[in-house]
């Protein structure tokens, strides 16, 4: 279950599926990433505010420069940089490690046993081209991993309520699915998408069993979180944050 919590009366996000692991969904009060720079201030205080949470350097706070792409990188010590990369996989304790999101799927995993963790940037793109299965079978290669062990949180996303898809867009999400599965609904002869269904789908089949699935709507709960699509394209964002313990 997802739950909101405070960070210096700073409103953030978080599920109990994760209570192991130190992470959390920001929210507008909490915004870490803006390229307004009438908010510049406010980022810093809130960086540092999230670095003293979770109990790391500034120069420690890592994000990827993300293209809606499928690369998948490994966080490293002392590496900030991260071109073309929307999906990071952390494995030491030293860092951590945020992407961040307007309308796409925000996508934590946690491997219990094996205490490594990965944040995954799913818009409509990466979810055609399955990037959250991509970051588990790489973590299954390189560390082990077991997707019985995995736990995922899927957090706010524009929701089949306000996310309409052209036909085009429709069939490359079909077919990342299973075809008896039906994530879609027709209104108005408009289509409308629902990216975290469709997420759930694709972590259920690679063998995810605990999922826990966010209720928010980013363009319905646009007073807590940031949306592309119902603010026009704005370049604020929300995080999602994590880092090991
Ligand atoms: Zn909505």
């Amino acid at each position: 279950m997802f739950y909101i919590e405070e960070i210096n009366n700073k409103k953030i996000l978080k599920s109990d599926y994760l209570k192991n692991l130190k992470h959390c969904f920001t929210t507008r009060e909490s915004v870490i990433r803006s390229a307004d720079a009438t908010l510049k201030s406010q980022i810093e205080q809130n960086k540092s505010e999230f670095c003293e949470y979770f109990g790391i350097s500034t120069d420690n706070l890592i994000c990827p420069t993300q293209t809606h792409g499928c690369n998948i990188e490994i966080a490293k010590i002392g590496q900030r940089d991260y071109q073309n990369t929307d999906a990071i996989i952390l494995t030491n304790k030293v860092q951590a490690v945020f992407l961040n999101f307007a309308d796409c799927t925000p996508i934590i995993l946690y491997d219990t046993k094996e205490n490594i963790c990965a944040v995954v940037h799913a818009g409509w793109r990466g979810t055609v081209e399955k990037i959250a299965q991509k970051t588990i079978e790489k973590m299954i290669k390189e560390f082990n991993s077991s997707p019985s062990n995995i736990v995922a949180a899927i957090g706010p996303t524009i929701d089949e309520c306000c996310f309409e898809i052209g036909e085009d867009v429709y069939k490359m999400l079909k077919s990342s699915i299973n075809e008896q599965e039906t994530p879609f609904k027709i209104k108005n002869e408009k289509i409308f998408a629902n990216l975290k269904k469709i997420n759930y789908i694709q972590l259920l089949d690679i063998g995810v069993e605990k999922i826990d699935l966010c209720n928010y709507c980013t363009s319905c709960s646009n007073e807590l979180f940031f949306s592309y699509r119902k603010e026009n394209g704005t370049t604020n964002r929300h995080s999602a944050i994590v880092k090991l313990v």
